[in-house]
């Protein structure tokens, strides 16, 4: 019996568990994938929004400004890059420069700090790259960046460092309500039950929110990406946006915390909740909209292409409250962007939900809400590496030459809370085989150690899981 389960284990779920473990409760967060950061928080832009895109008044806003500001905290105590790069938003002509004022107005209301309008000439200064037709710019310097599935699975292990339970491969199905406690029912036939529950299904939440009597609609939107090799990652410095429209806030071109350019995403409605499919057509949008801010952009240097898809109410707003119809249950619906941002913010909010339904809050002594991340060799300095190798010689063993990373990293990638499972699970968390070759050189060596560290035969390594298996099945088409 848990005093609360936490329904999703994307970055909302997984702050949520993390902020509930602070107190001196039973926390279990259930996932239906088998590792986190599976939905909305694997495919995203990756930034942390100043706020200034957010109507006013909305719990968008409300939640944008406050994550912001959590964020340089959050990512420090879980070790998660995190860089106040600053943003700018691009006029090209009278028309854009209107919605630059309008943006300005927003922002002052939603309380951004530090924005400023200014001219093409000055925004050239300070990004070269950027196109001559740029008239003008907005510039907000508390924009930032970070590594959004890295984020997920700290948050995720920091939770259950501090006692918090996962179950993966747990599908909510099913959930009832009788003598003040819930049990959810698992498609795999498991139960577990608690005494509340939060929803934070993402693309499914509305499924869950009607198992509970509510009624939401989502749609799904997807959007594209295109990712650069980490040469083509100094083309900018601060996150390039164009104005946003009734479509959403544009195609932009970013550097990520890992040193890679990032240009996208489309935002086209589908009614597939998991078509992740790219298309030429919306690849082709991106590099042409990208290049509209930044002529020089090379999308020959691209190393993948993505789509993420966003859980889109029709009110554009977040649902942060109190089931309507059922006790003890807490939906949070129509997370789409800003909720990266806005996670650590809403994660507190649920709790403070929580505690007026009823929940015993009392602070657990010995939380700790610091999470050493697994050692960046690629980061380290040679006095470093050297320490490092002698402290543990598997991080002297070089697997992929690409991202420079080393045996030792994979090996604490398949023990430290929350284990990775497989050969994505370990890519994510160390990023072996994410460098221009794919996976091309390290993957035989990965397999190898995974099956070594997990006690398994080589045949039995998957890409993501289910029956992708590496060497035996069809892990492209199964993942
Ligand atoms: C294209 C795109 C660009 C974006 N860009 C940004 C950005 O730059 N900045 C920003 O702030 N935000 C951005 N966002 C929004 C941000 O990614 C999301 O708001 C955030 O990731 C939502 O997190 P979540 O935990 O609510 O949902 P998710 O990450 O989708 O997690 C939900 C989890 O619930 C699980 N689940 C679903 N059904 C069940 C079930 N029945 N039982 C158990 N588990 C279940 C899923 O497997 C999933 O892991 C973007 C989103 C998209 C799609």
């Amino acid at each position: 019996m848990y005093d609360v389960a936490v329904i999703g284990a994307g970055v909302v779920g997984a702050l949520t568990a993390r902020e509930l473990s602070r107190y001196a409760i039973k926390v279990a967060l259930l996932e239906k994938a088998d590792d986190v950061a599976m939905g909305a928080s694997k495919a995203n832009s990756a930034i942390v929004h100043a706020g200034f895109d957010c109507i006013p008044g909305t719990t968008m806003a409300k939640m944008n400004v406050k994550g912001n500001q959590m964020m340089e905290s959050v990512t420090k105590e879980l070790s998660v890059p995190f860089k106040r790069n600053g943003s700018m938003v691009l006029a090209f002509g009278s028309e854009d420069e209107a919605m630059l004022r309008e943006l300005v107005d927003r922002g002052e209301k939603n309380g951004v700090p530090g924005m400023k309008i200014l001219s093409g000439d000055e925004a050239r200064e300070l990004e070269p790259a950027l196109s001559a037709e740029v008239t003008a710019a907005l510039l907000a310097p508390s924009g930032g960046i970070v590594c959004p599935y890295e984020l997920t699975i700290a948050a995720a292990g920091n939770a259950m460092d501090n006692g918090a339970e996962l179950f993966t491969g747990f599908e909510v199905k099913g959930a009832s309500f009788a003598d003040g406690v819930w049990t959810l029912q698992a498609a795999d036939g498991r139960t577990e039950k608690a005494k509340y529950i939060v929803n934070a299904a993402g693309m499914y939440s509305d499924i869950i929110a009607g198992m509970l009597g509510d009624f939401y609609t989502l749609r799904p939107r997807r959007g594209e990406y295109m990712l650069l090799d980490r040469e083509q990652g100094s083309t900018v410095s601060h996150t390039i946006f164009q104005c946003p429209s009734a479509a959403g806030k544009g195609v932009l071109v970013t550097p990520t915390v890992d040193g890679n350019l990032l240009l996208g995403p489309t935002s086209v409605y589908q009614d597939s909740r998991d078509d992740r499919s790219t298309t030429a057509e919306g690849l082709s949008d991106v590099a042409r909209l990208a290049a509209k801010s930044v002529p020089s952009v090379n999308t020959r240097a691209v190393i993948t292409s993505f789509t993420g898809l966003r859980a889109s109410r029709p009110e554009h707003d977040f649902v942060i409250a109190p089931s309507a119809h059922s006790p003890q249950a807490v939906e949070l619906v129509g997370i789409e962007s800003p909720g990266l941002s806005s996670a650590p913010a809403i994660a507190v909010e649920v709790v403070k939900i929580l505690g007026e339904m009823g929940l015993s809050l009392t602070e657990k002594a010995g939380f700790n809400p610091h999470r050493e991340g697994i050692p960046k060799f690629r980061e380290m300095s040679t006095a470093q590496r050297q320490a490092l190798i002698e402290r543990d010689p598997l991080f002297g063993h070089i697997i992929c030459r690409c991202e420079t990373v080393t045996e030792g990293e994979i090996v604490q990638a398949l023990h430290q809370n929350p284990p990775a499972h497989d050969l994505d699970g370990v890519k994510r968390r160390t990023r072996t085989g994410m460098g221009r070759c794919s996976g091309g050189f390290c993957t035989p060596q990965a397999v190898e150690i995974i099956a070594r560290e997990l006690g398994i035969s080589p045949t039995e390594v998957t890409k993501c899981g289910g029956e992708s298996y590496l060497l035996t099945g069809k892990a492209k088409e199964s993942c």
